[in-house]
């Protein structure tokens, strides 16, 4: 079975959030079951002089966008096993950042073209286009219109994937005729058709064969008002082509024992070693070097969607407990500035570091105790299954992926690998918080949770033979 994936970034050539992990991580999941996967994205990157020398120029054509006729170069590397095609355009593609351009419709009216475009001129005839995200949302679209004449596109299958259901690529509807050589019959509500637009994640949901997102609870919350952005209805009519398939981790870069950046590699036989990492990392934070208190944890976008909110509430009832708490975040300011001024008032107990640093995030993740992410929504969350892997407890809010990887600790039954509530509110969290630090205290029985924690299913084979069966499905019709 031959798929291709494509997304607007894929580590480690580009990256602003997760759709890079998974464009990285999946198709490499799905090569080790047998499935021949490649990755198509643009170039929006320079790449390495060593990557550059195995870089092969595969063709180059042109294409209509509006009245612009526009190169598109080709060109294909292999990394870790993984073939990647590049889409090369100086004009749109050369620039600083990949999204937030006054011509973003433009710019990716003309990638979902030329990645179609693309498979004419190459040796690769996918069964399968399984494409990400807004900025890919027209393939199906363009390819029922334009393609599916010709013999070599007939048969194509099309996967969605949703990361993020909130930026839903929007644009004037001249884009149709202007860009997309599309008519206006396409201009209705069963259609493209978004509140006086064009809507590139309408496209997706309405043309490609299945749906999927990244969690399974997150799948059936986007079905709700609350939740949907304006586009449950519509998921709601396609609910029998819509899946939800948690994201993995992947372990070559998430391992605590051969993780580079943490002093004490260890594994669930030897949390003694852990332990070693917590002293490390109160004394590298100036924090009381102690092995008796709790350490919780937030590495984060400091951004209202995290549960900030909540924290803001308690924060003061928090710092009453003997615990330490440390930040690592960036974001709104007025979540920074409430981090530092904590910071100020209790200088023995909470660290706020407000930076971007991924070493000092593995550290954190090692050395502390329990892991803090009290998201308002979550479409799948991957701090949570770092901090499983590393042994570091869970409290987390039960929405989307978060409620799908975290099952709470029930000390009748002695199930579960972290702790969760169910309603924003924050005394909910506060209670919850509580109870983990109440377990701390009886060693035996935390030590048996972290360690179930740590055997926590987070690779993504599991993931990856769900993403099979849909295609296998999809093909079968
Ligand atoms: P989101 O994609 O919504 O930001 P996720 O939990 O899915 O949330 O992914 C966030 C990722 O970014 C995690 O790997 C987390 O460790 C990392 N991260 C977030 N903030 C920082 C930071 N300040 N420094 C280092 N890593 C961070």
């Amino acid at each position: 079975m031959k798929v291709l994936f494509v997304a607007s970034e894929a580590v480690p050539f580009s990256k602003t959030g997760g759709l890079a992990d998974v464009a990285f991580a999946l198709p490499k999941a799905l090569r080790k079951e047998k499935i021949d996967a490649r990755v198509m994205i643009s170039k929006t990157f320079d790449l390495s002089d060593t990557l550059k020398s195995e870089e092969n120029h595969i063709n180059h054509f042109y294409i209509d966008v509006g009245w612009r006729r526009q190169y598109v170069g080709l060109s294909e590397l292999e990394h870790e096993g993984v073939p990647y095609y590049f889409i090369d355009n100086e004009y749109y593609f050369n620039r600083n950042g990949l999204y937030g351009h006054y011509d973003d419709g433009e710019k990716f009216s003309y990638f979902c073209r030329s990645v179609l475009e693309s498979i004419r001129h190459m040796d690769f005839k996918p069964d399968i286009i399984h494409f990400n995200d807004w900025h890919t949302g027209m393939i199906p679209a363009l390819l029922n219109e334009h393609y599916r004449h010709d013999e070599e596109y007939r048969d194509i299958k099309t996967v969605y994937t949703i990361h993020n259901l909130k930026y839903q690529g929007v644009f004037g509807p001249e884009i149709l005729s202007d860009l997309l050589n599309m008519g206006p019959q396409h201009y209705h509500s069963g259609g493209m058709e978004f509140h006086g637009g064009v809507s590139f994640m309408k496209s997706g949901l309405n043309f490609a064969d299945a749906i999927t997102t990244v969690s399974e609870t997150y799948a059936k919350e986007i079905q709700y008002p609350f939740f949907g952005e304006r586009l449950d209805g519509l998921l709601r009519h396609r609910d029998s082509d819509l899946y939800g398939i948690t994201n993995g981790l992947d372990h070559d870069i998430y391992d605590p024992r051969k993780d580079q950046h943490v002093q004490w590699k260890y594994d669930s036989r030897s949390l003694k070693k852990k332990r070693e990492n917590k002293h490390v990392l109160q004394e590298q934070l100036g924090l009381p070097v102690r092995d008796d208190v709790p350490m919780m944890v937030m590495v984060t976008r400091l951004a209202h969607m995290k549960g900030l909110d909540l924290i803001e509430h308690v924060l003061e009832e928090i710092m009453e407990k003997d615990i330490q708490f440390v930040v690592l975040g960036t974001g709104e300011a007025h979540y920074e500035n409430m981090m530092r001024y904590y910071q100020h008032r209790y200088p023995d107990k909470l660290r706020a570091e407000i930076q971007f640093n991924a070493p000092l995030a593995h550290q954190i993740y090692a050395g502390a105790d329990l892991f803090l992410m009290p998201s308002l929504f979550e479409p799948c969350g991957l701090g949570q299954q770092i901090a499983l892997r590393y042994g570091t407890l869970p409290i987390v809010r039960e929405t989307g992926g978060l409620k799908d990887t975290v099952v709470p600790y029930n000390k009748f039954s002695d199930e579960g690998n972290g702790f969760s509530f169910t309603n924003y509110n924050a005394h909910e969290m506060l209670f919850t918080i509580q109870d983990a630090l109440e377990l701390y205290k009886d060693r035996r029985s935390w030590n048996k949770v972290v360690r179930r924690a740590m055997k926590s299913d987070t690779s993504w084979k599991n993931s990856a033979l769900k993403y099979i069966d849909i295609y296998q499905n999809v093909l079968n019709r």
